[in-house]
């Protein structure tokens, strides 16, 4: 079983089937039956993470990820926190991107500083601007298609330095997902994501998943269980729903979000479209290199009359729903500044190129045709 799509429906699927059923049931149950002579922890419990609807999702993300192991969490805030907790204590540094999901970007400046952990930044796409890290670090993290301006950061350098520097790597891959990038085969210790985005893509749950080394995702196990983090039942039946479609539906996406991609760059309404699939995106050549040319669900856009006209076009869309979030099978559409990023100081957004002007949106598997005749009726031809 080589091919990704087959892992995705096939992989870690409980074997003999329970009762013959071929889509594994919810196992509604927070505690299980203790076996005789056997210890306390062994016993399952739904906030240790360790039911059966844990555990062939687990084993499934290891399959389809080729990781070592795999939790699930929450939320994907969840599995980043735990994941940083986990590895981090006072007096540590994380080295972070400075290009971040507005969440992790607000955990870093907040919270992650309140307890005594330093935050040092790095331009993930300029190796030769990193040095050396400073004394302490022990972790370096960034995201594999930036949220919303869609850079991507040079890999294998950072793998490279990370191992130089005993650093543990953690990439946030919710914007590629397994379909399009590959980050333990391209060394990273460990791979986040929101599930809440294309892994169920139904646009139903929140869910967050972490991946890689066996040892570090036994950490944060640890870690999740106390802070409770762990996925519900319910949770747990959907999301395993909707990874097994998951390379059909970021084909579609990353096919819309060319074709608006190509409408967008160079219309009169627009000053700069972001999309790495496009030849002049600063980070072409990376998008061809580790994504096979293909560049996601997501593009954002700048409005080139400002803030009045984007909040415009964001909500004068039909078949686009003006909603956060991103993944699913409907597109959506927001202003990043007023949603994804509003709890970012307004001077860093500026720094991250968000301005107020700035439009995303977030491709579903429409046709995409009509998603390009939805915004033309709104801003207008490209001619
Ligand atoms: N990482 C990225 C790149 C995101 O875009 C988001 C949410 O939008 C998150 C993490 C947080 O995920 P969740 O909302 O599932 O906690």
């Amino acid at each position: 079983m080589d091919g990704l799509q087959s892992k995705l429906v096939h992989g870690g699927e409980p074997r003999p089937r329970i009762g013959g059923a071929v889509i594994p049931p919810i196992f509604q149950s927070a505690t299980y039956e203790q076996v005789p002579g056997s210890g306390y922890h062994d016993g399952r419990y739904i906030r240790l993470s360790n039911t059966p609807s844990h555990d062939h999702l687990h084993e499934k993300l290891s399959i389809v990820c080729g990781a070592e192991a795999a939790l699930v969490a929450s939320s994907g805030m969840a599995a980043i926190t735990s994941t940083l907790l986990a590895l981090l204590g006072s007096g540590d540094t994380v080295v972070a991107q400075d290009l971040l999901y507005g969440g992790t970007e607000s955990f870093f400046s907040g919270e992650v500083q309140r307890w005594g952990i330093g935050v040092h930044r790095i331009d993930a796409c300029d190796p030769d601007s990193w040095g050396s890290p400073p004394a302490g670090s022990r972790v370096v993290y960034c995201e594999a298609i930036t949220n919303p301006t869609c850079r991507i950061g040079d890999f294998k350098a950072l793998t490279r330095w990370a191992r130089e520097h005993d650093l543990i790597s953690v990439i946030d891959a919710t914007f590629a997902t397994p379909a399009l990038l590959r980050p333990i085969e391209l060394g990273f210790d460990l791979e986040v994501h929101s599930a809440t985005k294309a892994l169920n893509g139904h646009g139903d749950i929140a869910a967050g998943v972490v991946v890689g080394r066996e040892d570090l995702v036994k950490k944060i196990r640890h870690c999740l269980d106390h802070l409770g983090g762990h996925l519900d039942a319910h949770a747990c039946f959907l999301l395993h729903r909707g990874i097994r479609t998951l390379a059909l539906r970021v084909e579609r996406q990353c096919q819309n979000a060319l074709l608006l991609a190509r409408f967008l760059d160079g219309h009169p309404a627009v000053s700069i479209t972001h999309y790495p699939a496009l030849e002049r995106h600063p980070d072409h050549h990376r998008c061809l290199e580790l994504f096979g040319g293909k560049g996601g669900g997501v593009l954002s856009f700048d409005v080139s009359s400002g803030v009045e006209e984007a909040e415009r076009i964001t909500v004068s869309t039909q078949l686009m729903t003006t909603a956060p979030s991103l993944g699913g099978v409907e597109t959506l559409i927001i202003r990043p500044a007023s949603s994804s990023h509003a709890a970012v100081d307004p001077a860093v957004r500026i720094r991250m190129g968000i301005p107020d002007s700035l439009v995303r949106i977030a491709c579903g598997v429409e046709d995409g045709f009509d998603l390009v005749a939805d915004l033309v009726r709104v801003m207008g031809d490209r001619n």
